[in-house]
């Protein structure tokens, strides 16, 4: 079920260390981004100085913490990485940030989610390079500042519009990641396969591709349930076939649709005749919570043109019939 989910699951986090791209040159697509942040980094260096505060936005799986990883690397920097809601009190923010060495890069995921005193406590922080520390407690409470030595933050966020405008204003450098092409995706995991030791055959990877919803970590993820498919059921290769089976096991559809994704649109189109109806109705007709239709399902199926949110609920596009193979309702098609 976690398949097509654009986080992390926990138990993955080591497979995916060890398909990180390491340097920039290695990273695949965002050329945007790329061309910028190299020209912030080389600068920077040139003068010898820490670069600016970078911030990197968009959705999950397209390589924020990647970025992160090789911006330290590229500065031959040493990296400290935390995440907003791991920072629970400005205390904890204070023992990282006096802890920093001269250069350091601070990466600091998911940073909308900073609670308010850590926030304040940290663009002071990125612009005077100072800190409050705060010694003893009650009334007798002082604060010593206390000058940290330049370092970098590289933040993370799904939705830049999230930050407040203080804490936003304090980066140089916004950097906004997109959804992968599928020629993009497919150099990720051709990458991949030869980090994994595997013989990944063109059209395998083209498959695979078309099925990640433009997201590198989902691209992985079932190139890793392909090869599992490959060794276990297969002959080993990496080829069309082991590729659709392996994703016709896991009911990833050809337009990277999952059961749930599929279960919500039939419903929509069948229990509800396409709409509109509301999200907790919807929700509850294929038995999940609200949120997990909102955050997992939703995006993706209004972003391929399957499902439209309107004021008075979720309806179906013409796509969403079509793909289920049902006929569209008239008015649906006038
Ligand atoms: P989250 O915000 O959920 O942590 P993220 O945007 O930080 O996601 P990463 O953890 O950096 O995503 O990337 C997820 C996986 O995708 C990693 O295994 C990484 O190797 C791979 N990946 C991401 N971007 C690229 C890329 N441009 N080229 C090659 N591999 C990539």
């Amino acid at each position: 079920d976690h398949l097509t989910d654009p986080d992390a699951i926990a138990p993955e986090r080591a497979a995916e260390a060890a398909l990180r791209p390491r340097r920039l040159d290695e990273f695949v697509g965002q050329q945007v981004v790329r061309d910028q942040l190299s020209l912030v980094l080389d600068a920077a260096t040139a003068r010898g100085r820490t670069p600016e505060h970078v911030l990197l936005s968009g959705p999950p799986g397209l390589g924020k913490t990647t970025l992160a990883m090789i911006i330290a690397a590229e500065l031959a920097a040493p990296l400290r990485i935390t995440s907003g809601p791991a920072v629970q009190h400005a205390g904890d923010l204070a023992a990282i940030l006096s802890s920093l060495d001269e250069g350091e890069v601070l990466f600091i995921d998911e940073v909308h989610r900073l609670a308010r005193p850590a926030e304040e406590m940290l663009y002071i922080a990125m612009e005077d390079f100072r800190v409050d520390v705060v010694v003893g407690k009650g009334v007798g409470a002082t604060a010593i500042p206390l000058d940290l030595p330049p370092f970098t933050v590289v933040g993370a966020t799904t939705r830049a519009g999230l930050l407040p405008a203080p804490l936003r204003d304090r980066f140089g450098f916004v950097g906004h990641l997109d959804y992968y092409g599928p020629k993009e995706l497919q150099e990720v995991v051709r990458r991949s396969a030869l980090r994994l030791e595997v013989d990944l055959e063109a059209e395998a990877a083209a498959e695979i591709a078309s099925r990640s919803r433009g997201t590198p970590r989902i691209a992985n993820r079932l190139l890793r349930r392909v090869r599992d498919w490959a060794q276990v059921r297969g002959t080993g290769a990496l080829d069309l076939e082991a590729a659709r089976e392996a994703l016709r096991v896991y009911e990833v559809d050809k337009r990277g649709l999952d059961r749930l994704d599929r279960a919500v649109l039939s419903a929509l189109c069948t229990r509800f005749a396409g709409g509109p109806v509301g999200l907790s109705t919807l929700a509850v007709a294929v038995g999940e919570e609200t949120e997990t239709v909102e955050t997992m399902v939703e995006p993706y199926l209004v972003r391929e043109g399957f499902l439209i949110r309107t004021p008075r609920g979720r309806t179906a596009a013409t796509a969403a019939w079509t793909h289920l193979g049902l006929a569209p309702p008239e008015a649906e098609t006038g």
